[in-house]
Parts: structure tokens; sequence; C-alpha cells
């Protein structure tokens, strides 16, 4: 999932009109994990901007504003209002952000009102959540006993571990274990530890390059 953040509400309030009427979206699926753009934290936004004196005229929550049908629908359940708003702020990550605005066409100004952090995992207790995927588009999780060197450990190295190891844990930040050991263990306990003798190239950053594109046969 994408993990987002919300923007402090300063920051928000800093490119609305004084007084301005304002529709919100939020989102159903990540960022209502995430507790930045989900029902409370949009009705929370909502009281918060008529505490300060804006005219909410709206808001809604698409399961997926990132996914065009989605957005679609929301324009089309909600054509008066937005037709009626000065500005619409979205509570989702940037691919929210994007999509609307792709989707919409017209010219209201759309603000953006979380901050996009990672691609990540979350805990059972849906509270900490953990990068674990950079989408560097040359996936090597197959030799690394699923666990993503490129994305957990600080230098990216491909043969770890780095002469900065020390007793099992991270030069880089000492309170957390070397990934390269964790993959270490982990190929160990698969019985696949011929994996750790090969050399990796480095990865196909031409895979990469911006902006990718996918297109279904
Ligand atoms: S190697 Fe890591 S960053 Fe690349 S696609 Fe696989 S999990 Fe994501
Ligand atoms: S100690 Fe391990 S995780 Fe830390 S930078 Fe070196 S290889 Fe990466």
């Amino acid at each position: 999932m994408i993990i987002t953040q919300q923007k402090g509400f300063d920051e928000i309030i800093k490119h609305l009109k004084s007084g301005s009427k304002v529709f919100i979206v939020g989102c159903g699926e990540c960022s209502t994990v995430c507790q930045a753009g989900g029902e409370k934290e949009v009705l929370d936004m909502k009281k918060k901007l008529q505490d300060s004196g804006y005219i909410v005229v709206g808001y809604a929550i698409p399961q997926a504003p990132c996914i065009a049908t989605h957005v679609k629908l929301m324009l089309v359940k909600h054509k008066k209002e937005i037709e009626n708003t000065d500005e619409i702020l979205v509570l989702t990550c940037g691919l929210g952000v994007q999509s609307l605005i792709e989707n919409m066409k017209c010219f209201i100004p759309v603000h953006v009102g979380c901050n996009t952090l990672f691609i990540g995992t979350v805990d059972s207790g849906a509270k900490e959540f953990f990068e674990v995927c950079s989408a560097c588009g040359d996936c090597t999780l197959e030799y690394t006993a699923g666990i993503c060197a490129y994305t957990q450990c600080p230098k990216s190295i491909l043969n770890g571990p780095c002469g900065g190891m020390e007793g099992g844990m991270c030069e880089v930040d000492k309170e957390k274990d070397c990934v390269w050991v964790l993959i270490y263990n982990k190929l160990k306990e698969q019985g696949r530890l011929d994996l750790m003798e090969k050399i990796y190239p480095a990865k196909d950053f031409s895979k990469h390059r911006k902006p990718l594109r996918r297109i279904l046969k």
C-alpha cells in the first residue's frame, strides 16, 4: 500500500483562499488505513476548516481515487457540490491527487493535503508502517529470500553485507539488524545459502526510466 501522512493544518490552509468554499476528497483504501484521509480524518478536516471560516460544500471518499473509474463516479455523484466549490482539498497520496486532476477536466484549484511517504506494509495493529519496496522495476526478491536489500539496506547494497556491519547490526543505524544478516538467516532456514555466494550485477535502471508506463495487451 501507499503510505501517506496528513500535512499540518497550517500548511494546508496556507494555500486556500480565506473563507472560500471547499470540497474535500479522501480515499477509502490506503489513506484510510494510514489515518490520513479516511472518513474520520475527512470529517475532522471539515470541522477544522469550518471552525477557521471556510465553507465546506461537501466531501467524498472514493474507494480508490487513484483509479480513474472511481474518480469519475465520484465526480458524477457530487457534480453539483463540485460545481459550487472554489477549491478542492485532497487527502490522498500523490496518485489520488493526480488522478483527480486528470479526470476532472475543469479549472478548480486542487490542493494537496497529504505527503506520500513510501510503499509499505502495516503491522497487525495498523499502527506501524514499514517501507519494503522501492518499485525499482527489476525485482530481485527471488534471490534474497523475499527481503528487499535494495530498500532495507540504507546503502541499497545488492551484494552485502558491507564492511561496516558489526555483530549483525547495521553501521548506518546501529539499532537495526543488517538486512544482509536477515537475508542470510532466512536463506539458511530455506536451505538456499548457495544464493549468498552469487555476485549480483547492478540493477538494470533502464527498466526504471521515468515516467514509467505499462500497457495491458
Ligand atoms: S527488488 Fe525491492 S525495490 Fe525492487 S521491486 Fe523487488 S521489492 Fe521492490
Ligand atoms: S550494515 Fe548491512 S544494512 Fe547496513 S549499510 Fe551495511 S550492508 Fe546495508
